[in-house]
This record gives structure tokens, C-alpha cells and sequence, in this order.
């Protein structure tokens, strides 16, 4: 018979993908079978396997969600094919999660389980708002009650006159809707109606949206101002503590939002960057780096690695292809003996010696020019070269070279390609140049995205975004592309983009 699978009830936290716990992501990243909720951001879910089946049963806007008895009979019909499944959910799974209920009806059905908690958005979103649901001398108690309560029911499974008054802070979850409700019953019952209160919506992302009040006005403050659901509710004296404890709103780049065209392979020290200082980074991988399938000419390079004088590597992916190819050709990086290494940047230096390799040259410009001003005087006629990199660079590396008596191997190790898979709603929003700024790293993410959203978009982009490039070649293109380039750095280095990125935030760049 064939083995059951076991069903992880995971708890993903409140939203942001820092707040998900160890244990969950790995399980998610050896489940077979993932069967997500509403609100699991994506880069959660891009911790699945890559082979894993993506099963969605939350809301999607207008649709209902799939009804709990089909979710519990596909968590066992998964597991009886014999597959481990990730069932993650918002926040904590058992809190206000369903989590009980599914595995209830896994043990009446003969499936193992397991629960993996989650950091619960009660606690946490108040957290990030700058409010603590506990304080010494304010509160001594919290209680996290269910918004959702229709107030035609006949009786209320809520004890109002006890909570209302018996404890410090009320968190409500799935209350928005119900808000008038919920404070009438709290004043009825006896809580003074200057209690301070919060709404927070879109709790822990960069994007987060917060109104506060008191039992009085808030909900006049609400109307006005359209705040739309989900949200939490918090009810009680720590609320005024986020006038001295709110925290996310000190960052330097906090309400920025920032596009990241990279590779996604690539893209990740740029986003983390940008969302530590608080700025909401967005991932639009423009490009894929895809590996020439035909690496012949690579191999039979190594075959004569040590008549090259100099290996010149212009890129970390040349890095990592060369690698990967030269370890499983049975090789490793001791035939390197006796031939210089020159690399275009730090970046490229630095991934060099992670495998062991310190670049004996460079160039203080990191630009191909850079390479042939600092290479040029040190090249002999007849010396020998191996320029192993991408379809498509630019030609006046080879050349130069060439015309100081090298002799250039070119050998092409991989192509940039377009992205096909780009979220609709995500493409919509930056058609209309609803971001604040947009980074380019190199040639081919500013072509490849030109491509993506249609060159009829680009003047969307000129009156509302500003265009940062890594560096001279990049601005060209962009400009040639049509588009106006706000920044580009003395430096071209992905370092020094993302400060000058937060030099000009601060200078009022985009500040709404
Ligand atoms: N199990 C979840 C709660 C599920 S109920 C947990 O432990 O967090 C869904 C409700 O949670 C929403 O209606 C909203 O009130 C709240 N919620 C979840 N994530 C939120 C977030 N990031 N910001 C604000 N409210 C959130």
C-alpha cells in the first residue's frame, strides 16, 4: 500500500517574509504539494519546491474562496497519493486560522500532521505599527476576538460586558466591516469612549496603512477615509504608545517604492537593501540568465586553460558558469595555475574569491574601457586571452584588445532572455508608472523591460518615475530607449546605485 504523505499546517506570519519561521520554510521547501490562503506573500511562496504542485484556496477578489469541506478533502486526497503537503496559512494557523478544524478532520481520516506555528498578525502588526499589546502600569492583559461576528446574531458568542471593561488591549481580526458594531458594543458596555484606537491594514509590508482615533471618532475617521479591509483593530491605552514607539517610519527609504529589474537569481542583495532601510522593493525580473546549452568551446578552453596569459571575467554569472563548468569537467581551480585573472568590478572580485580566486587586476572604472585603460599597458603582442561571457557584450573589449596584438578567445557562456511570468496586476501597476523609482543594472534589464510593458508605456515612466542606471552604458541605453535618467553613480556598482537611490529619497526625490 502506498504511504500516506504528511500534512504540515504551517503558519506563514503576519506578511512580511522575514516574520516566517525556519522550520516552516523548510518544510515548504521539501513539500511535494502547497496549499496556500490569501494574504501568503510571494516570496514565501517562492521558498517552494520547484517541482512542488501550487494549489491557491483563498479569495480572489469578487470569487469566493473553496468552501473548508473542499480544502480538508484535497489536504487528504493529496496525502493519500502519497505526497507530503504544505498547508501554510496567514499568521498563525490557530488563530482564527481553521487550523484546528483541518486537523481535526486529518485525524479522523488517518493522516499524520503536523503544526508549525506561525508569528500571528494580533501580535505582530501591532508590533510594527509601533504598538505593544502589553505595557507595564497600561496593560496586563490582551484578548485577540473574532470581528467577524454578524451582529443579527440572536446571541452574541462575544462577552461584551467582560471584555469590554476586564481587559487592557482588544485586538479584533476580520473586523472592518463591522467596526461600528464592535465600538458600539465596547461603549455599551462600558469602556470610556476616549480609549485610543488603531485600524492597520497591509500590517508588517512596506506599504502598511494606519489611522488611529479613539472609541469616539473612529468611526467617522474610517468613513472619510475609505480605509478598506482586511485590517486589524486595536482597542486600548498602548495605541498612544506609537506616538514615542512608532519605528518603521524612521527608516530612510520608507515609503519608497522601488522597482528591482534584475535576474531573480540577482535581484536579492538589491531588494534586501532596500526593504532593511524600509523602502517597499519590488521584483520585476526583466531578464532570466539562461546557460548557453552548447559549452564546447568552454571545454576546449580548459583543454589549453594554461596557454591564456589572462582570463578577463565581466560579469558574476561569467563567474559562476565557469566554475560550475570547470568542476564538472572533473576540474578544479588549481589549473588556473600561472594565468592572470582580471575582473570588472567588485562584485566580480568578490565572487572570485569566494571560490578561491583573487583577481590580480581591478580596473578603477568597471566598465569595458575600464578594463583596457588598466589592461592595455600590461599586454604584449602575442599575448594570449580568454573572455568568457555573455551572447551579445559589447564588442569594444575583443577589439581593443585585439588591436594591442592580443589574441581574444571569446567564448559565449550564457544569454539574457526576457521573463515571460510577470503577475498581471503587478504589470498594470507599473504601466501606469505607479512606482517611485526604477533600477537598471545593466543593458539588457532596460531592453528586456522595454519589451515587457510595451515602449507605448515609457512616457508614463518620464513624468512620474525616476530612473536610476549603474552606470554610462546602461543611462545609454536607457536614453536610447526613451528614457530620461535621473541618477546614475560615480561608481558603478550596485552598492553605490542604492546610495545614491537613498541620497536622492532624502533630498525630497520622491517624498509624497
Ligand atoms: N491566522 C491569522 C488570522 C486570520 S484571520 C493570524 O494569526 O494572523 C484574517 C484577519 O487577520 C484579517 O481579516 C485581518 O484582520 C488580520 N490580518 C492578517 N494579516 C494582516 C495584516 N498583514 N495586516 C492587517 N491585518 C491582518
Amino acid at each position: 500500500m502506498l504511504k500516506h504523505g504528511i500534512v504540515y499546517l504551517i503558519g506563514a506570519g503576519p506578511g512580511d517574509p522575514g516574520l516566517f519561521t525556519i522550520r516552516g520554510k523548510k518544510l515548504l521547501e521539501k513539500s511535494a504539494v502547497v496549499i496556500y490562503d490569501r494574504l501568503i506573500s510571494q516570496e514565501i511562496l517562492n521558498y517552494a519546491n520547484k517541482e512542488a504542485e501550487l494549489i491557491y484556496v483563498g479569495k480572489a477578489s469578487g470569487n469566493h474562496a473553496l468552501p473548508q469541506e473542499q480544502i480538508n478533502a484535497l489536504l487528504v486526497q493529496k496525502a493519500e497519493e502519497g505526497k507530503n503537503v504544505a498547508r501554510l496559512k496567514g499568521g498563525d494557523p490557530f488563530v482564527f486560522g481553521r487550523g484546528g478544524e483541518e486537523a481535526l478532520y486529518l485525524r479522523e481520516h488517518g493522516i499524520a500532521f503536523e503544526i508549525v506555528p506561525g508569528i500571528t498578525s494580533a501580535i505582530a502588526v501591532p508590533a510594527y505599527a509601533g504598538i505593544p499589546v502589553t505595557h507595564r502600569e497600561a496593560t496586563s492583559s490582551f484578548a485577540v476576538i473574532t470581528g467577524h461576528e454578524k451582529p443579527s446574531k440572536a446571541v452574541s458568542s462575544i462577552q461584551w460586558d467582560k471584555i469590554s471593561t476586564g481587559i487592557g488591549t482588544l485586538v479584533f481580526l476580520m473586523g472592518v466591516e463591522n467596526l461600528e458594531f464592535i465600538i458600539a458594543n465596547l461603549l455599551a458596555a462600558g469602556r470610556s469612549q476616549d480609549t485610543p484606537v488603531a485600524l492597520i491594514r497591509r500590517g508588517t509590508y512596506p506599504d502598511q496603512e494606519i489611522i488611529t482615533g479613539t472609541l469616539k471618532d473612529i468611526v467617522a475617521k474610517v468613513k472619510k477615509a475609505d480605509f478598506q479591509p482586511p485590517a486589524i483593530i486595536v482597542v486600548g491605552d498602548t495605541v498612544s504608545l506609537r506616538n514615542d514607539l512608532q519605528w518603521r517610519e524612521n527608516k530612510t527609504l520608507w515609503g519608497a517604492k522601488i522597482l528591482v529589474t534584475r535576474a531573480r537569481a540577482q535581484a536579492s542583495s538589491l531588494l534586501e537593501r532596500i526593504s532593511d532601510q524600509g523602502g517597499a522593493a519590488i521584483e520585476f525580473p526583466s531578464i532570466e540568465i539562461v546557460k548557453e546549452p552548447d559549452l564546447s568551446a568552454l571545454r576546449s578552453a580548459f583543454s589549453k586553460i594554461n596557454n591564456y596569459d589572462w582570463i578577463i571575467f565581466t560579469s558574476v554569472n561569467a563567474v559562476d558558469i565557469f566554475l560550475e563548468e570547470l568542476r564538472s569537467n572533473n576540474l578544479d581551480i588549481r589549473r588556473l595555475l600561472g594565468v592572470k585573472i582580471c575582473a570588472i568590478g567588485p562584485a566580480t572580485f568578490a565572487r572570485l574569491a569566494e571560490r578561491g580566486l583573487l583577481a590580480d587586476v581591478v580596473p578603477p572604472e568597471y566598465l569595458a574601457e575600464g578594463i583596457i585603460k588598466e589592461l592595455g599597458a600590461r599586454i604584449k603582442p602575442g599575448d594570449s586571452i580568454l573572455l568568457p561571457r555573455a551572447e551579445g557584450a559589447r564588442k569594444i573589449l575583443p577589439e581593443k584588445l585585439q588591436e594591442r596584438g592580443a589574441i581574444v578567445d571569446e567564448v559565449i557562456l550564457y544569454r539574457t532572455v526576457t521573463t515571460s511570468h510577470i503577475n498581471q496586476s503587478l504589470m498594470d501597476e507599473i504601466r501606469q508608472g505607479l512606482v517611485d523609482y526604477i533600477t537598471f543594472t545593466s543593458s539588457s534589464t532596460v531592453t528586456n523591460f522595454v519589451k515587457i510593458i510595451g515602449t507605448e508605456y515609457i512616457t508614463n515612466f518620464n513624468s512620474r518615475v525616476k530612473v536610476a542606471c549603474i552606470g554610462p552604458i546602461t543611462a545609454q541605453t536607457a536614453r536610447e530607449n526613451g528614457f530620461t535618467v535621473d541618477i546614475m553613480p560615480d561608481q558603478y556598482t550596485i552598492d553605490a546605485l542604492f546610495n545614491s537611490i537613498v541620497q536622492d529619497f532624502k533630498s525630497g526625490g520622491k517624498h509624497i
